[in-house]
């Protein structure tokens, strides 16, 4: 018997050189990483530079991709959480440089915690609560997901693309 596979958006992002080498070669170690612990990998967006904001110092490569697993969201997150640390990553101030920052998007179940639940502060939410806002963020997304809608909305990620440029 197999269970169900959850399709999720990440998103990937870093401004530091680790030992993969600079940003970009670290995003592609992190799918590799990805990869590796089981998760398929679906589709990957082109990578994109992103000028530094807040005290992060350096810009950033950013980029998407659309995967699949039958992990829940607070599991995935946990994966995601450890190769973040494997990648170097510490704890530390929020928008600081950081070698690799590996965020939930959307997942294919709608919304996290299931509606009307709200996260508690600090805790998983899925849609991303960043994600209608940033850029840098939409401009990776759009190239893999854009018709992708958010769970209340029901705007797609083409629409919040075609806003935010606005
Ligand atoms: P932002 O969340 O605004 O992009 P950030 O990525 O710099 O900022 P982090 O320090 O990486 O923030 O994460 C802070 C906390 O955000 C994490 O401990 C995690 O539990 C929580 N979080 C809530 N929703 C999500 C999500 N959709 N994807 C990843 N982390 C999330
Ligand atoms: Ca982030
Ligand atoms: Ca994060």
């Amino acid at each position: 018997m197999t269970g169900p596979v959850f399709r999720y958006a990440l998103a990937l992002g870093g401004n530091r050189r680790t030992r993969y080498g600079g940003p970009r070669a670290t995003l592609a170690a992190a799918c590799a990483a990805l990869s590796a612990a089981g998760i398929a990998i679906d589709r990957m967006s082109p990578m994109f530079a992103t000028p530094a904001m807040g005290p992060a110092g350096r810009g950033f490569a950013n980029a998407a991709i659309l995967v699949s697993t039958p992990l829940l969201p607070e599991q995935l997150l946990a994966l995601l959480k450890r190769i973040e640390q494997d990648f170097g990553r510490r704890r530390g101030r929020r928008w600081g440089p950081r070698p690799l920052d590996l965020d939930i998007l959307l997942w294919s179940g709608g919304a996290w915690p299931p509606a009307p639940r709200r996260a508690a502060a600090g805790r998983l939410q899925v849609p991303h609560a960043g994600l209608a806002a940033r850029r840098f963020v939409l401009d990776p997304l759009v190239r893999i997901a854009p018709r992708w809608a958010l769970p209340a909305t029901r705007r797609t990620i083409a629409q919040l693309h075609a806003r935010a440029k606005g």
